[in-house]
């Protein structure tokens, strides 16, 4: 866990660091769907069953510190994407690409599997609509980490850090100032090209 979090400060986290937060592992039962969540200085998350599973749920929970300034009922991507995104980027960090990559086949497979039992997800974010709600689960934490990767691999890593950090930096809480960082590192064509 704290390597995770140093991993943050160093990289997107380095101008708002997280310096103290407690975790509270507590049992649930299969069938609560229950993710976790975040409170500035502590956490709660479902009680472990899977190493490679703990590590990514603890890293989402943690990176929560510097993603939850999106609205909840419109772009709450900007929460949940970006903190299942900055999981799989902390896991590559620590553990190595085959884990990441693997992760990431598994949440296209997921998204796959959605689309084909009910429908299209929409994607995460269009000026002026509501997301589905019945679609936001697989629409944040598969389509939307998928787009982030998407946009890391058209920008590079480094471009990319850049775009995490200052949207942490300016607190963006709203998709069109994410496009507009976007624009800001890789003018007009990328940002046009992300949605
Ligand atoms: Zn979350």
């Amino acid at each position: 866990m704290n390597k995770v979090i140093k991993y943050y400060n160093q990289t997107f986290g380095k101008n708002n660091q997280q310096l103290a937060v407690k975790s509270i592992l507590r049992p649930i039962p299969d069938s609560v769907k229950s993710l976790g969540y975040f409170r500035p200085g502590y956490f709660v998350v479902p009680e472990p069953r899977r190493f490679a599973t703990v590590s990514r749920k603890l890293a989402h929970e943690l990176a929560h510190y510097w993603w939850n300034k999106g609205n909840v009922q419109d772009e709450d991507w900007l929460n949940e994407s970006f903190a299942e995104y900055s999981a799989l980027m902390a896991l590559r960090k620590l553990q190595g690409l085959p884990l990441f990559n693997s992760l990431l086949e598994e949440k296209k497979a997921r998204l796959l599997e959605v689309e084909r039992q009910s429908g299209k997800v929409p994607s995460v974010y269009k000026a002026g609509k509501k997301l589905q709600s019945r679609h936001t689960f697989p629409s944040t934490y598969y389509k939307g980490a998928l787009l982030l990767h998407e946009l890391e691999s058209l920008m590079g890593k480094e471009k990319f850090m850049l775009l995490l950090q200052k949207a942490a930096d300016e607190n963006v809480s709203n998709t069109e100032t994410f496009l507009r960082l976007i624009r800001q590192i890789e003018g007009e064509q990328q940002a046009n090209n992300f949605f």
